[in-house]
């Protein structure tokens, strides 16, 4: 039982992993994921195509990877501009950015995992293109892409689809990253990714896949019991940076991570997954190195991880898993998606 405390390089925090109270190890039972069956078309999915949405604009009858701006937008050019003067040293400004939604198909009982590395390229390459798009605005200083999946992080349309926000701001992960990153480079001359990727080659055990222009790995620091971090070899301060070839590794990579977590319980694995990229300011960002993060927020099929006191409270991490135990399971998962076959996992 891992019972230590492990330094987390990208956040500059220490991780308390006390595997021990993790009451007892999941014993590998089988647990019926009571699924919906889903229909490929939903007449009033907001997201499906030729469908109306609540601004009274129509979807494209769109084929592949469909974009359009938010109707509900947390960030948005109508967002008021004449504010009213907060008390003392309070400060405030105009909610400014662009909010956008982004359709990875036109299937609405599909997920990313059950698209395949050939579905998650295109994705992709839309990817790039915003952050291109976005990123040249003046007023955008950065580029969030994220995807929340599954109801108890909130998702109550299951069409699979991420967001973008593009903010006047960074956002403070993105900001401690770099910041730990320009350190690093400093005292050591090196990109901190490179090290952290050397390293999980070096031990090896939290490795879920690998080829040659990609890796997909559980971080010797993770908070969450199964967060995965999947990444290009080479350093690239965003996705738009990546060729062809190295964008078609990436995926497979991806691919191979997600259905293994949809694989471990049979069942649609939720998560909140978030590319971290430098921002779009302007400065030169040469020493991040691109990756995308994904927080599963499930210690088990039914049990979430709570954040309470130390997390919700003071900011710090408790986690009760070991990575390697959870990277451990994953690397025993199968690597076809179990929707795509008949054969169940033996109890
Ligand atoms: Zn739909
Ligand atoms: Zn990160």
């Amino acid at each position: 039982m891992v019972w230590e405390q492990r330094w987390h390089p990208l956040r500059r925090e220490w991780v308390v992993v006390a595997a021990h109270r993790n009451n007892r190890p999941w014993n590998s039972e089988q647990v019926a994921h009571v699924g919906r069956v889903l229909p490929r078309h939903v007449p009033d999915c907001y997201l499906c195509p030729g469908n109306p949405r609540v601004s009274g604009a129509v979807n494209a009858d769109y084929a592949g990877v469909f974009v359009f701006d938010n109707d509900h937008p947390c960030v948005g050019p109508a967002a008021p501009t004449e504010l009213a003067t907060p008390a003392g040293i309070y400060r405030n400004r105009p909610a400014t950015g662009i909010a956008r939604v982004i359709c990875y198909t036109p299937r609405h009982d599909l997920s990313l995992a059950e698209l395949g590395a050939a579905g998650i390229l295109p994705l992709m390459r839309v990817w790039q293109e915003q952050y291109r798009e976005l990123g040249a605005r003046p007023e955008v200083e950065h580029v969030l892409v994220f995807e929340n999946r599954g109801e108890v992080v909130g998702v109550s349309n299951p069409h699979p689809h991420c967001q973008v926000y593009a903010t006047n701001f960074v956002f403070k992960t993105t900001e401690i990253e770099i910041e730990a990153e320009r350190e690093h480079q400093e005292e050591t001359g090196r990109v901190l990714f490179q090290d952290i990727i050397a390293a999980e080659q070096a031990d090896g055990q939290r490795v879920i896949a690998e080829n040659e222009g990609a890796i997909a790995f559980l971080p010797y620091f993770a908070r969450y019991a199964y967060e995965a971090i999947v990444a290009p070899k080479a350093t690239h301060a965003s996705i738009a940076e990546l060729s062809e070839l190295e964008l078609a590794q990436l995926a497979e990579a991806l691919a191979a991570l997600l259905v293994r977590f949809d694989n471990l319980w049979q069942m649609p694995f939720p998560y909140v997954m978030a590319l971290h990229q430098a921002p779009t300011d302007g400065r030169d960002y040469g020493h991040h190195h691109f990756h995308i993060q994904l927080h599963p927020p499930l210690r088990k099929p039914n049990l979430l991880k709570y954040l309470a006191g130390p997390e919700v409270g003071a900011g710090g991490f408790i986690s009760d898993t070991a990575p390697e135990d959870k990277a451990a399971e994953l690397r025993a998962a199968p690597a076809v998606h179990y929707k795509h076959t008949a054969a169940r996992r033996p109890a």
